[in-house]
């Protein structure tokens, strides 16, 4: 290939003018999912599709991008989950703010590798402005920690540097053999990646010890104390107590202030996956759910979540700033005994997993600092009072049955028929002919061998009508 060819690739004009084109088709785009034209999935078996997609790799250029764009809008675009669309009701994931995506724009070009400081100056002090907030937040002042690329991996960095402090030997380089057994409280509604970061670590996913919950799906302290007497009474080290703020099945907050108390009184250091619900602290209104969350040793929180991110943002906080290094000690030893601890600091892969890492702090940082504490609390809070909206509205019909109030945005329902007998409907089937037939997308989750109908109420624009809709859809489906 020519030199001239090279430079187009990387043209500056080209970039300018398929920019242009290619914002006016999202901004097309994001203008029809707000206003619910069209259906939120249009379903296709994947086997299908899978055929569908499949092509040579291509050989020669062919510098189609009109061509390119017109495959973005008729073919990708179409075959995507409508992410703004009013009836996307299914996960916890942000329908992202319009700003953070151009923002990830600017993250994507700059491309900051962000392992060392000099990767990426702006990128790191961005990020340790957003840690700032976000522990101001939770209530500590001189605590640290780091973004990463998702939740799943923040627990584990956490879980990591719980485990590094609350085992008598250094873990890190002896391994976990001939030593007394460690072990994990979490609640039974904790994250599965609790249990796969116990695995990951050589635990074993048995280490992690479920405690059980009440009917709201809070954790029960009784039963947390029973199991920690067991730990004792078996020799078990316990290297974290994980709560949930709130927990994937049904957005429950465990009570903080009493597990902390608890981890406090016993040594025990306290995790709390507020992955979901962190967020809630920006919200005059309901951030006292979360009382006692400063108690805790870390915390996970999303952005891609209740911060309204495009994926992935999550951070992982630690109330004393040290043990933010603790998860890849061997690292750190060298950190803390090189005595260049003041500018290695800044470098911020002694805390992750990641070396390279998107610029993942922008987003953030113009998020608050276009809309400020109050816009993005009013996310939240408008979530929230959709949840309640519809659990009123599903306590109000005689054939639907409320799982539990909800207590941050998600909830959890089924379709009885106004029979006793709710397995007479399969809300499995139930849900499959809805998520087919585009007119909604929601999930499901399996309490104590039961199966409840779970939607997130992510989106702003989702309406009251929408809602009642829903509950039209789910009878229509129901096959009665
Ligand atoms: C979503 C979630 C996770 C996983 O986070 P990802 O960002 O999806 O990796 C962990 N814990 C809880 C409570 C969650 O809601």
């Amino acid at each position: 290939m020519n030199k001239d060819a090279i430079t187009q690739m990387f043209s500056p004009d080209q970039f300018r003018e398929t920019g242009y084109q290619l914002i006016e088709l999202l901004a097309e785009h994001l203008e029809q999912q707000l206003s619910g034209r069209g259906n939120v999935l249009n379903w296709h078996e994947p086997v299908t599709e899978d055929k569908h997609w499949q092509q040579p790799i291509p050989q020669q250029a062919n510098l189609d991008i009109s061509g390119l764009l017109d495959k973005l809008k008729t073919e990708i675009l179409p075959a995507s989950l409508a992410i703004h669309h009013p009836h996307n009701l299914g996960h916890q994931v942000a329908t992202p703010l319009p700003i953070a995506a151009l923002c990830d724009l600017v993250a994507a070009l700059t491309n900051q590798a962000m392992a060392v400081y000099e990767t990426g100056p702006s990128a790191t002090m961005l990020e340790r402005q957003v840690l700032r907030w976000l522990c101001e937040l939770i209530g500590w002042d001189t605590s640290e920690g780091v973004l990463t690329s998702g939740g799943a991996q923040a627990n584990l960095t956490a879980l990591l540097a719980a485990r590094q402090h609350s085992a008598d030997w250094n873990v890190w380089q002896e391994g976990l053999s001939a030593h007394s057994q460690l072990c994990i409280l979490a609640s039974e509604h904790a994250h599965y990646s609790i249990a796969r970061a116990a695995g990951i670590m050589g635990l074993g996913s048995n280490a992690v010890i479920k405690i059980a919950a009440d009917q709201n799906g809070r954790m029960l302290l009784d039963a947390l104390n029973a199991a920690h007497s067991q730990c004792l009474l078996e020799n078990k080290k316990i290297i974290a107590v994980v709560a949930s703020a709130g927990c994937t099945p049904t957005g429950s907050i465990d009570p903080l202030r009493e597990i902390g108390e608890f981890c406090v009184a016993n040594h025990l250091w306290l995790h709390v996956d507020g992955a979901h619900g962190a967020s809630t602290l920006m919200s005059q209104q309901h951030k006292h759910k979360l009382d006692g969350i400063e108690l805790a040793d870390s915390v996970v929180w999303d952005g891609h979540k209740l911060l309204y991110m495009p994926a992935t943002v999550s951070a992982v906080l630690f109330r004393n700033a040290k043990a933010s290094y603790a998860a890849f000690n061997q690292d750190a030893s060298y950190l803390f005994n090189s005595g260049k601890m003041e500018t290695e600091a800044f470098n911020v892969s002694y805390r992750t997993i990641e070396c390279t890492k998107r610029m993942m702090a922008l987003k953030l940082w113009a998020a608050f600092s276009l809309y400020g504490l109050e816009g993005m609390a009013s996310l939240v809070d408008e979530g929230f009072a959709k949840a309640q909206l519809f659990a009123e509205k599903l306590a109000a019909q005689p054939d639907f049955e409320l799982l539990m109030q909800p207590q941050t945005n998600i909830v959890c329902f089924r379709f009885t028929g106004g029979v006793e007998t709710t397995e007479k409907f399969n809300q499995a089937k139930i849900r499959n002919n809805i998520v087919q037939s585009g007119e909604f997308h929601l999930t499901q989750v399996e309490l104590h061998s039961e199966l409840w109908l779970r939607t997130t109420l992510m989106n702003p624009f989702t309406s009251g009508s929408d809602l009642d809709e829903l509950i039209e859809s789910v009878r229509k489906h129901s096959g009665h």
